[in-house]
């Protein structure tokens, strides 16, 4: 069996940071066997439509990394692949239901079923249609559309027994059908529901494999019901877990970012995204937490997928960001932090200030700000120069200072190198600890408790006549 996965987002206008990993394994499963990953824009719900979405979805999509062998944008055997230019089709399947007596005509007016809804959440039962138009007969349901009256079609239900479902992680998952609802499937306003165009299309687009949200499983006995209704083969099912925030809740716009595009424009990279995505919920044997998009696809396997909700820990994102950083080359992250040199004094060495920044950095928006004191050097207080770890004090903080004037004026050729090897001499012949002498003088280069890059390279970068200058004014502060 050929593997075919779909990705099948609604057009919110960004992509949830949640729906990574839906699309991650969606490509991962079909990369790994040699299948297809195709994208279907699920449309249906004009309501929530946004105007220029699909266009945004496939640039982020593409960010990403993850390309698509079927889709809007690149075309198919199977398309099209946006929903509502799929009308005509859902029309005629609809109706072949209909023929079936698998489907029938409703004529509900909404204030009726809202009262009925309001009744149940009253009585405390669930929200169902209570099956008022299921046997209307022909002639009243062709007398009222030629009445002209309002109707939508509904999925007729089995009412006693039972709908056995399977899903590939948690295995039999059995419904009494007495509680399904006859649920639309097609609307008032002649569009289908997801429920109804997911399953013709999943179908007709010859999906093997439906990876979507937990949330979905609910509809799985629908779902398979339709597919018995028409004969089909069902597809393989996995439900992946919920992603949970660190208190347990919802990942809400609320308690920070939701959107990839967000991401991105903070500095975190895609092949952090993709990876930090993975784990939640996936994780092969053995101790590797930092995987390539192609390592992804080689480890990659079903089995190694969890059912337990996944928990979305910022700290940990920042980490691998982190780490995929260190990956790159360094010519690599320079031009990755080149656009966060903006505002940077140009006479500056950006190469050897990416140097530094390539060991240090988590998330490349948060350059600017790390870099910041090489422009200039900002108010600090005299604190700062007392190590703690060290048991330094201002008093020698300056001795040490003032002593370390003149022998980095009597450095000739200003390099990382010289300036190590002199004031690594002059801790020596002093007998004294490497921090007590390098610690002062970063804060006085700096005016910052961290800062990417030691005192040496920070020297370095900022030139003999600043470097000394910002010692002077370190001296000053502390009398
Ligand atoms: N359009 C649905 C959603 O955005 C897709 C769910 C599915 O993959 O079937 O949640």
């Amino acid at each position: 069996m050929s593997i075919r996965t779909r990705f099948a987002p609604s057009p919110t206008g960004f992509l949830h940071i949640g729906s990574v990993r839906t699309v991650l394994f969606d490509y991962l499963l079909a990369k790994k066997n040699n299948g297809k990953i195709i994208l279907r824009i699920e449309d249906t719900d004009q309501k929530r439509y946004v105007k220029g979405a699909v266009k945004k979805l496939i640039e982020i999509l593409n960010w990403l990394n993850i390309k698509f062998d079927e889709g809007p944008h690149i075309g198919g055997d199977y398309g099209p692949y946006i929903q509502t230019e799929r009308l005509k089709i859902y029309q005629k399947y609809i109706q072949k239901l209909l023929d079936k007596d698998k489907a029938y005509y409703c004529f509900c007016s909404e204030e009726r079923l809202k009262k009925l809804r309001e009744e149940q959440i009253k009585k405390k039962q669930a929200p169902k249609y209570d099956n008022h138009c299921r046997n209307l007969s022909k002639k009243e349901i062709e007398e009222n559309i030629k009445a002209g009256k309002k109707y939508v079609i509904r999925q007729k239900m089995p009412q006693s027994g039972e709908t056995v479902c399977y899903d590939e992680l948690r295995g039999k998952i059995i419904f009494q059908n007495k509680d399904l609802d006859d649920q639309v499937l097609i609307k008032s306003n002649g569009i289908p529901t997801y429920q109804f165009a997911n399953v013709i299309d999943d179908h007709l687009m010859k999906i093997s494999h439906i990876i979507r949200g937990e949330e979905w499983i609910s509809s799985l006995p629908k779902n398979i019901l339709l597919y018995q209704s028409f004969n089909w083969k069902i597809p393989k099912f996995i439900h992946i877990p919920l992603t949970l925030n660190k208190e347990g809740g919802k990942l809400s716009k609320r308690q920070g970012d939701v959107a990839v595009e967000d991401y991105k424009k903070k500095g975190y990279i895609p092949e952090a995204i993709l990876n930090f995505s993975a784990l939640l919920g996936w994780h092969p044997k053995g101790n590797q937490e930092i995987f390539t998009l192609e390592e992804m696809i080689k480890l990659f396997s079903k089995k190694d997928l969890n059912i337990s909700p996944a928990i979305f820990d910022i700290q940990k994102l920042r980490w691998i960001n982190g780490e995929h950083i260190r990956r790159k080359t360094l010519a690599e992250f320079h031009q990755l932090a080149l656009p966060y040199y903006k505002k940077l004094d140009e006479n500056l060495p950006f190469e050897k200030i990416s140097a530094i920044l390539h060991k240090r950095t988590e998330v490349l928006g948060e350059i600017p700000e790390m870099i910041d004191f090489f422009n200039s050097l900002p108010k600090y207080k005299k604190s700062l120069f007392i190590n703690k770890k060290m048991k330094s004090d201002l008093k020698s903080a300056k001795r040490i200072l003032s002593e370390i004037i003149p022998i980095l004026e009597n450095i000739k050729n200003w390099n990382e190198e010289n300036i190590k090897k002199e004031l690594l001499n002059f801790i020596k012949k002093e007998n004294l600890k490497n921090g007590e002498v390098l610690w002062p003088i970063r804060i006085a280069l700096s005016g910052k408790e961290f800062t990417p890059g030691g005192a040496f390279e920070i020297a370095d970068i900022l030139g003999k006549d600043k470097t000394i200058k910002r010692i002077k004014k370190g001296i000053k502060k502390l009398k």
